[in-house]
């Protein structure tokens, strides 16, 4: 077992000196890297070529998920966060609610709001635009990342507008 172990150290420290001299990487590298669980060291040597290659225009921010509902209308198979309405558990925020929320969890680090949540039926189109108007008025420097294409679907089938309509409504509340 530990020959076992030394051979994987050994190996893992052969692909840092690699890195660390700006060789390329064999197949039988990549290899080894795909099977290896050491998270920690592949991050750093990612990132080391990462700041070598690109300097700082590739970077990482701090962002904060935020899920306004988990009351959902879909049944994805692999989803463990959705409740029917009523369900116990079950929950949706107002902007005020949220904020408060967020007031106790923020720190100046964090630079983007990252928003997604269910598919709530049982509110009308406006509170997912209210939402954002919400967090936008309390935290205007922060960036809001919120929605995707199934949501913008969802809006369009509740409100009755089209893609376009729902998603400049969405951006007339963040502006
Ligand atoms: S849409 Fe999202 S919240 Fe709803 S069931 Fe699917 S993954 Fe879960």
């Amino acid at each position: 077992m530990s020959v076992l172990l030394n051979d994987t150290a050994r190996r893992m420290a052969e692909i840092q000196d690699k890195v660390n001299n700006g060789e390329r990487l064999s197949l039988e590298d990549g290899l080894f890297l795909y099977e290896s669980d050491d998270l920690l060291a592949i991050g750093q040597m990612a990132n080391q070529v990462n700041l070598r290659k690109n300097g700082k225009k590739v970077y990482f921010i701090e962002n904060m998920s935020l899920y306004f509902t988990n009351v959902c209308e879909a049944h994805c198979a692999f989803c463990n966060f959705r409740k029917d309405q009523g369900e116990e558990g079950a929950y949706t925020l107002s902007g005020e609610e949220m904020i408060a929320y967020v007031e106790q969890h923020f720190h100046p680090g964090i630079r983007e709001f990252h928003i997604v949540g269910g598919h709530n039926p049982h509110v009308p189109f406006q509170y997912y635009v209210d939402s954002l108007q919400a967090l936008h008025d309390r935290f205007p420097d922060v960036t809001l990342k919120a929605y995707t294409g199934a949501e913008i679907e969802f809006y369009s089938r509740i409100s009755g507008l089209d893609f376009r309509q729902v998603l400049q409504k969405l951006i007339d509340a963040y502006g």
